[in-house]
């Protein structure tokens, strides 16, 4: 069963814009690590949020095709409800985070979802050991470096239990070092806990490690879909 499916997606943000999303088709199974590259302009982002269910929810445009989220349609569904199921940790991390001290940050999100208080030290406890950063559950957020920001950032959304988890280049502002680091996080995350990770990557070599498979965004289109070997040999 796919846990995300595009039939058909076409977006574009206003009236006469050119299409952000060209007739983009594909399935996405639970458990696939996949990765999304393309030049800049080319639909990456506009991909995850359809993908997250952002789009329709928080962008407005006109949208065409139907989004499938754990088979239900994003349009027939509330935000909260696809967030359930789908994760992300957008571009600009520094938005997104809410609080100032890693452990508030992750607090934060599990009271919202509901957790009850007597699972949250444990849900917080595992998520930053499987993230590989229980030592900084006490730090202040501005003080870490880039790489431990995303892992915070990956953690926070990891404690809420998702089945997928979508990135939009977690590894922009990293060194090639801090880089690795956040993708072998990725592989715990989904060889340990089943994740189906959609990460937007720009660098081949750790989409060649890292990834199953590799899809190239171009113009608005799916310009390939197959495994990293298949992408890059005539690249
Ligand atoms: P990237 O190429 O790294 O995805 P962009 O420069 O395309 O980044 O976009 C950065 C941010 O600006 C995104 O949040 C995107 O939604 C927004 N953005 C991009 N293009 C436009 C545009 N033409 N009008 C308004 N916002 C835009
Ligand atoms: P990428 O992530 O590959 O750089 P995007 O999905 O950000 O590509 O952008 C695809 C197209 O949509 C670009 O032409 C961009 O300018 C436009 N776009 C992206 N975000 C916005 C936005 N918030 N408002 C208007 N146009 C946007």
């Amino acid at each position: 069963n796919p846990i995300i499916e595009l039939r058909d997606v076409s977006f574009s943000y206003g009236e006469g814009a050119r299409a952000a999303l060209d007739h983009v088709s594909l399935s996405i199974s639970e458990g696939d690590f996949v990765g999304v590259i393309g030049p800049s302009g080319a639909g990456k982002s506009t991909l995850a949020a359809v993908m997250s269910g952002a789009i329709p929810h928080h962008f407005t445009g006109q949208l065409y095709g139907a989004t499938l989220i754990d088979g239900k349609d994003t349009c027939e569904v509330t935000l909260t409800d696809i967030s359930r199921v789908v994760g992300s940790v957008l571009q600009d991390i520094d938005a997104q985070m809410v609080a100032s001290v890693v452990e508030d940050e992750m607090l934060f999100g599990l009271e919202n979802f509901g957790v009850p208080h007597d699972q949250i030290e444990e849900r917080i406890n595992q998520t930053l050991a499987t993230v590989g950063i229980s030592d900084l559950r006490e730090r202040e957020i501005a003080t870490l470096s880039g790489g431990q920001k995303q892992k915070v950032a990956i953690a926070a959304i990891l404690a809420l239990a998702p089945r997928v988890l979508v990135l939009d280049e977690p590894t922009a502002a990293l060194d090639p070092a801090s880089s690795t680091l956040v993708f072998e996080t990725l592989r715990k995350v989904n060889e340990l806990a089943g994740i189906t990770i959609v990460v937007i990557e720009q660098k081949v070599a750790l989409l060649s490690k890292y990834c199953g498979r590799v899809l190239v965004m171009n113009e608005g289109t799916l310009a390939f879909d197959g495994e990293p070997h298949e992408v890059f040999s005539h690249a």
